[in-house]
């Protein structure tokens, strides 16, 4: 056989199986960093069921050669996860404040009135749109868990219980219902079929409306060492160069950025028909994009060093940990977030090396973190066991739960953070 021929033939089935890119269909040969094999991080287990069958999945986060959009590939159904999501984001404080601050402002921005029409994808339990309608401006949610859209209703906030893309957009623009303002927040991401939704985000918006979406930035994720963010409900990982070339492919232009605190750090990027110069182009865009650039967002090299930086925390993690054990220090842990199973499961911590962890959660309590099995105890439990070491899993509030866990210094005991490197507090 022809040399060539071989060649082609052979790279035609390595390729076989692989992944393909969500935006651009490429297959997914490049790696960004794989950790493993993991449970559903919101899958806690229940004493009866310790003994059962537990399903794990390949968390392999890839980057795509073509358009450098960083994925997971999806493993789960989306309907298997959304349907009765156990989030409600009104239970958090600041998450309602953060909303009322944006409505308050992008209302003013918009010159939104009656006459306007505010969407809002994933609305959740209407803990922003409830701040539209009290304005007296017209709002619309879509919403697929049935459980959360009920209580949006019950609040008085118009709800549609669907998963968004082009057949819900087309039949709101029959029904001509068309959006003013189109809000998209922390929903991008998890997204399976990107090109769908965005299409439909297009379809949907009023000839002059405008979109604004917030995702996790990865430029923070990568710059914090962040990995435990990473888990399966969570498919793409934008920069705002690749979330600027999706939204171009469907005539949608990114006009404004703003960088914000949470969730680790996110974007939230403001876009407009193409076709539409309404709104004037901010000079954050070219700002922010010059800025990923320089990181090295641009090209597949600059991806690179995340994985040996996220190995060298586990090691350094288990050295600890290890090392506690050996010197017959008692570790516990602190929350039992969705990111701490992340962690727990990629570095392989169990109850050898983390007895327990607490959480003031009451759900949470008496059962038993997915796939690692540590027991989720009531924050009494501390009292009770005196650990060394209190290692705080949201570490992301590492502050403000070390000075609620000061009373623990009265045995010595010491908080220890994780990411973005091991550190006693
Ligand atoms: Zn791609």
């Amino acid at each position: 056989m022809h040399v060539e021929l071989q060649e082609q033939i052979d790279s035609q089935s390595a390729m076989v199986g692989l992944p393909r890119c969500r935006f651009c269909a490429a297959p997914l040969r490049s790696t960004l960093v794989d950790l493993g094999m993991s449970p559903l991080c919101e899958s806690y287990v229940p004493l009866e069921r310790l003994g059962a069958m537990e399903r794990f999945y390949p968390l392999h986060v890839r980057v795509c050669d073509q358009c450098l959009l960083v994925q997971l590939e999806e493993v789960v159904a989306p309907d298997e996860i959304f349907t009765e999501y156990a989030y409600f984001s009104s239970y958090s404080d600041s998450w309602v404040a953060h909303a009322r601050d944006y409505v308050e402002s992008a209302v003013e921005r918009l010159g939104l009135d009656g006459d306007s029409l505010v969407m809002e994808l994933a609305s959740n339990d209407g803990y922003l749109l409830q701040h539209v309608v009290e304005r007296g401006i017209p709002a619309l949610g879509v919403e697929p868990a049935a459980n959360i859209a009920r209580v949006a209703r019950e609040r008085g906030i118009d709800t549609l219980v669907a998963f968004f893309g082009r057949e819900l957009a087309a039949r709101l623009v029959t029904e001509g219902q068309r959006a003013d303002l189109l809000v998209a927040n922390n929903v991008l991401a998890h997204v399976p079929d990107l090109n769908d939704f965005v299409a439909g985000m297009q379809q949907v918006l009023a000839p002059a409306g405008v979109i604004t979406i917030e995702f996790p930035h990865l430029a923070r994720l990568v710059a914090g060492n962040q990995f435990d963010t990473i888990y399966h409900e969570h498919f793409s990982y934008f920069s705002l160069l690749t979330a600027r070339r999706v939204l171009q492919a469907h005539g949608l232009e990114v006009f404004d950025v703003d960088e914000l605190a949470t969730h680790g750090g996110s974007l939230r990027v403001y876009a407009q028909r193409r076709s539409e110069a309404g709104q004037p182009l901010s000079p954050s865009v070219a700002e922010l994009t010059e800025r990923e650039r320089a990181l090295g967002f641009d090209r597949l090299e600059g991806y690179g060093a995340f994985a040996p930086r996220v190995e060298d925390t586990k090691w350094r993690l288990l050295e600890f940990l290890i090392e506690c054990r050996r010197d017959g220090k008692r570790v516990a842990g602190y929350g039992a977030p969705g990111k701490g199973n992340t962690l727990l499961n990629y570095c392989g911590i169990r109850t050898d090396l983390l007895e327990f962890t607490v959480d003031r959660n009451p759900y949470k309590q008496g059962q038993y973190l997915p796939g690692t099995h540590i027991p989720i105890r009531h924050p009494e439990a501390l009292e009770q066991a005196r650990p060394d070491f209190i290692l705080i899993l949201p570490w992301n509030l590492k502050e403000e739960i070390a000075s609620q866990l000061s009373y623990t210094r009265r045995w010595g005991a010491r908080c220890v953070v994780p990411i973005p490197e091991v550190e006693i507090l």
